[in-house]
């Protein structure tokens, strides 16, 4: 009989480690299931790399993790990171500058499947007939694909990938990792991605993992994490978030954009996106703009509300509005969390 733990590829518990005074990670935990991609996302230093790199077995930490089962960290415990079935994509994929294309893949191949493997994850990555090249005679995208390549070729258990994109420029970026996401999902390989990008995170993972000083705060699915947010901090950090403080009382949260249902009593964080608040001209007027920024598919508009807090409105690239401009606010949606008593 399987139970659902059997389709978990990687289980993490209460994993710390800090350099001197520095804490790293925190009591980190995390699980991750069998042929998805997660992604850990978080603000410069609170600890991704650091967690990748004890899940692979380069830095040691208290806690415990097991990989499809086994436990390769624990007390008394220490799997060393070739013995523990895991491909790792670096930043600057650290290629073996000296081999060819084909030998940097067939690192880690036993040699019995040697070429054969070489040729089909070669063919797999979109760079086949190209095992001859040395890696400076690749583009930085090609590059990229030979690390991956690398990495799926021993058929690890798990991949893991920090920030494999930041080399890129943008453009590239955007290819790169739709191709990485379509190649994963087709070889049904368990990943786990770094980024501090929002949106990469957003649009490439199954699941996300905020983590915030060496935690994780809240795992959930792209859709949910932006939407449901567990609090202000991760609703800002993830995209635009305008912040209005008022108070809970008879079912209710009111603020000058509308009220919005809450079981919350005393004070309240009301957290609203630019892209639910509308603006219209003619009615009531209750606030002025401020400014507006177009970008063509769209535009920002910045709005002094009447008591002078300031709110942003995305809406499409019509009508225009000038600063100056008297108009009426209404949030369509927003989030109610507690507030400071
Ligand atoms: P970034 O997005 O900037 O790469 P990160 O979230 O990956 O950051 P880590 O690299 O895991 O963060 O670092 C977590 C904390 O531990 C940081 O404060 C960092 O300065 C510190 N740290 C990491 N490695 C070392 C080390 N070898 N020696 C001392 N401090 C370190």
């Amino acid at each position: 009989m399987t139970s659902a733990t059997d389709r978990l590829t990687i289980r993490a518990r209460g994993l710390s480690k800090a350099y001197d005074e520095v804490v790293a990670l925190d009591e980190f935990s995390l699980d991750i299931w069998e042929g998805s991609l997660l992604t850990l996302l978080g603000p410069s230093g609170c600890g991704k790399t650091t967690a990748l790199r004890v899940i692979a077995g380069f830095e040691q930490a208290t806690g415990t993790v097991e990989i499809r089962g086994r436990q390769v960290l624990g007390p008394d415990v220490f799997v060393p990171p070739e013995r523990r079935r895991v491909g790792m994509v670096f930043q600057d994929y650290a290629l073996f500058p000296h081999k060819t294309v084909a030998g940097n893949v067939a690192y880690g191949v036993p040699r019995t499947k040697g070429e054969a493997r070489v040729g089909k994850v070669l063919e797999l990555v979109g760079l086949a007939g190209l095992g001859d090249r040395m890696p400076n005679e690749l583009s930085g995208g090609q590059q990229q694909r030979v690390a991956l390549a690398r990495a799926l070729a021993p058929e690890p258990d798990v991949i893991l990938l920090d920030e494999p994109f930041s080399n890129l420029d943008a453009n590239l970026r955007d290819r790169v990792r739709r191709e990485l996401r379509l190649i994963l999902t087709e070889t049904r390989t368990t990943a786990v991605l770094v980024t501090h990008d929002q949106e990469e995170a957003l649009a490439t993972s199954d699941l996300v993992a905020v983590m915030y000083k060496g935690r994780v705060v809240q795992v959930d699915s792209p859709a949910d994490l932006y939407t449901k947010p567990s609090d202000p901090w991760i609703a800002d950090f993830l995209g635009d978030a305008d912040v209005l403080t008022t108070t809970g009382h008879r079912g209710y949260a009111e603020t000058a954009v509308g009220r919005f249902k809450t079981d919350l009593k005393g004070p309240v964080v009301v957290v609203v996106r630019p892209e639910d608040v509308q603006l219209s001209i003619g009615e009531t007027p209750n606030a002025v703009v401020a400014r507006t920024e177009f970008f063509g598919h769209d535009q920002l508009v910045t709005v002094t509300l009447n008591g002078g807090r300031r709110i942003r409105s995305r809406i499409g690239p019509r009508p225009s509005f000038e600063p100056g401009d008297r108009v009426r606010v209404k949030a369509i949606h927003a989030r109610v969390y507690p507030g400071r008593t």
